[in-house]
């Protein structure tokens, strides 16, 4: 096993998961910057390499596996070469576009790729899913929504599926107002109701940017298209996704929002093991509600099925906006209502100027993606003032 983005949330949780599991070698575990969690997963697990994104520390990394078996390693080099080490499985869990080359590594050499970086899909979901097609390598979903959709659909064969639905918890501003979400603090976004996860996805949920970002991920995965593919918000994070077929049969996968579930699936598939997550407790809850997104009140989800259905590098320049926009908004440099904003007047600005055609290689996609930030940067304060 390797895990990419092994100091994450998702990376902690997948670390438990393998823990309980307890017949796992891991050959790498990867982080960007957290040096002490990294050295403590490896010397936890006896890893054979760590490798540090930040080439800075090396040497902090070095000292800290001291006495240790694992190998230390820097830079993002060396993280591209730990997801092409051989392991069966590996679990692609960077943050954003960034871990976009380190899995192709591990998919290109045909390896199981339990898939938790949805901006691989996003930003080269075509390319990607090819050269898993052309390498044999399995692509396992781990969000939890994609890993709903995957388990529901084995219920049936695939040419009668009719409708895919995704759930939306609805994130920490389903009740308010239009005007208090503009101007929603941090602390409020990153307050979500009912998952623990890292800053990034977590205000992505507050703006649904991370049900439209799923909405393209969806499409890339299971072949679907925009009007097969809906959004249905449900507070309670229990159904998490629903497949319908033909005979109007609806299976739903369902749960206790723990990312340890799909992570578990993903890790034993097409066996089962222990996750460690609490049992559902239907009677407990007492209730399941859904209701349809406001897309006035929530913008980024209809940008987001806008960059969908025009296809060719919008879901990419999208994502890259919405990065840089996130990052403004937590480092205080940008209002909450501003993030969308944002990344409409950079897709404008990119389908004004003729770049959003389809990116032929991965090389181009990342042309787009460094493009999308440049312009993204540049807008970011004429958008900051009228937002705020
Ligand atoms: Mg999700």
């Amino acid at each position: 096993m390797t895990i990419l983005g092994a100091t994450g949330s998702i990376g902690q949780s997948t670390i438990d998961v393998l823990k309980r599991a307890g017949r796992c070698r891991v050959e790498a575990l990867t982080a960007m910057r957290n040096v002490e969690a990294l050295a403590g997963a490896a010397r936890d697990l006896n890893a054979r390499l760590a490798v540090i994104g930040d080439p800075a520390l090396y040497a902090a990394l070095k000292e800290a596996l001291a006495g240790t078996q694992t190998t230390a390693a820097a830079g993002p080099a060396a993280i591209i070469e730990a997801a092409a080490r051989p392991a069966d499985w590996v679990m692609a869990a960077i943050v954003g576009a960034g871990g976009l080359e380190a899995t192709l590594a591990a998919v290109d050499r045909g390896a199981t790729v339990a898939l938790a970086n949805k901006e691989c899909l996003v930003c080269a979901g075509a390319l990607f899913m090819e050269r898993a097609l052309h390498a044999s390598a399995t692509v396992l979903p781990v969000d939890s929504e994609h890993n709903a959709v995957f388990q529901s659909m084995s219920a049936g064969p695939r040419e009668d599926v009719v409708r895919v639905s995704l759930t939306a918890s609805g994130g920490p501003f389903r009740t308010w107002t239009k005007e208090a979400i503009q101007s929603a603090s941090r602390e409020q976004a990153l307050k979500h109701p009912n998952w623990s996860m890292g800053a990034k996805v977590t205000v992505d949920s507050a703006s649904l940017m991370n049900k439209g970002l799923e909405l393209i991920e969806a499409h890339h995965l299971f072949s679907l298209r925009s009007d097969e593919l809906d959004v249905v918000v449900h507070p309670q994070s229990v159904v998490h996704a629903l497949v319908e077929f033909r005979d109007g049969s609806v299976i739903a996968q369902l749960g206790v929002p723990d990312m340890r579930t799909p992570i578990a699936q993903a890790l034993a598939w097409p066996d089962r093991i222990e996750s460690g997550v609490d049992r559902l407790d239907l009677a407990r809850i007492g209730g399941l509600t859904f209701e349809l997104p406001d897309l006035g009140r929530f913008p980024a989800l209809a940008l987001a099925r806008a960059a969908l259905e025009a296809g060719g590098g919008s879901a990419n320049i999208l994502n890259a906006a919405n990065e840089v926009a996130v990052a403004a908004f937590l480092a205080g440099k940008l209002p909450f209502g501003g993030i969308p904003s944002l990344v409409e007047r950079v897709l404008d600005r990119a389908a004004a100027t003729g770049q959003i055609s389809a990116a032929g290689n991965i090389a181009e996609v990342m042309a787009v993606d460094h493009n999308a930030r440049l312009m993204a940067q540049a807008l970011l304060p004429e958008i900051a003032a009228k937002a705020s």
